[in-house]
């Protein structure tokens, strides 16, 4: 079984621990808040308060004997860097750093940490590259918080009914509108494309290839959606 250690509990250590572990991953938590211990206790293997610059009791909890380390510290470079120094003495050749600046990547690219993270980043490239593939045709951000976008249906989608899809309940959107096209013949009998759009959509209706869904739903939601579906094999 994989053994990984998560150490700072934050909104990004905490997703990555507790999906490590619900993928059948051993983990090791580490944050020195007992608020967050408490918190993740039951959705991992083993949740540890402790500060990550004491060696010793890095140490103890086997941080030397993981496959990969996940230092999630962005908000305090002092500690991170401190951190990341100890691991590296500790022998820990597979650390993943959560940098929330760029002066921060940059000292411990200089440490010689290869995998950093800059979360923000990654999802404002991934979000632009989305754009830039033809999935979203639109996007538009509402003041409420919300945004609307054109997006075009996945292949994985296809065949599908939005009941099936459940995209109120599993992603927290909402489908406004089906743009689709429809091969219908003219008074003249002429054979044509016609673009047609269902703003009335029900559960029943079926998502067809080439459809465009018209979403809206908060701005997290609707970039975790445009982030997910733009992976390799959705
Ligand atoms: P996010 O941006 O993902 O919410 P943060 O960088 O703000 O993440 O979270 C940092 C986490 O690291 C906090 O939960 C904090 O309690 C924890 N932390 C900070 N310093 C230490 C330390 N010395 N030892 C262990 N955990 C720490």
């Amino acid at each position: 079984m994989a053994k990984f250690a998560v150490i700072g509990l934050g909104k990004f250590g905490m997703t990555v621990a507790t999906t490590l572990y619900k993928n059948g991953a051993e983990v090791v938590a580490i944050d020195n808040n007992q608020e967050l211990i408490d918190e993740v206790k039951d959705s991992v293997s083993v949740a540890v308060n402790m500060n990550s610059t004491n060696e010793k009791a890095l140490k103890m909890n086997g941080i030397q004997d993981m496959d990969a380390v996940i230092l999630a510290i962005g908000n305090n470079i002092e500690v991170s860097v401190l951190t990341s120094v100890i691991l590296k003495k500790l022998g820990v050749s597979n650390i993943y750093a959560k940098v929330d600046s760029k002066v921060h990547a940059r000292i411990l690219e200089l440490l010689g940490i290869k995998n950093i993270i800059f979360p923000e980043e990654q999802i404002g490239l991934q979000i632009a590259n989305s754009l830039l593939s033809g999935n979203i045709l639109e996007y538009v951000d509402l003041s409420s918080g919300h945004s609307v976008i054109e997006f075009k249906v996945p292949e994985s989608w296809v065949g599908k009914t939005l009941q099936e899809l459940a995209l109120p309940t599993k992603r927290g959107v909402n489908v406004v509108a089906i743009k689709y096209t429809a091969q219908e013949i003219t008074e003249d009998g002429e054979n044509v494309t016609i673009q047609r759009v269902n703003d009335l959509p029900g559960a029943n209706d079926v998502i067809k290839h080439g459809d465009v869904l018209v979403l809206i739903g908060p701005k997290t939601k609707i970039n975790n959606l445009i982030t997910e579906t733009s992976k390799k094999g959705f």
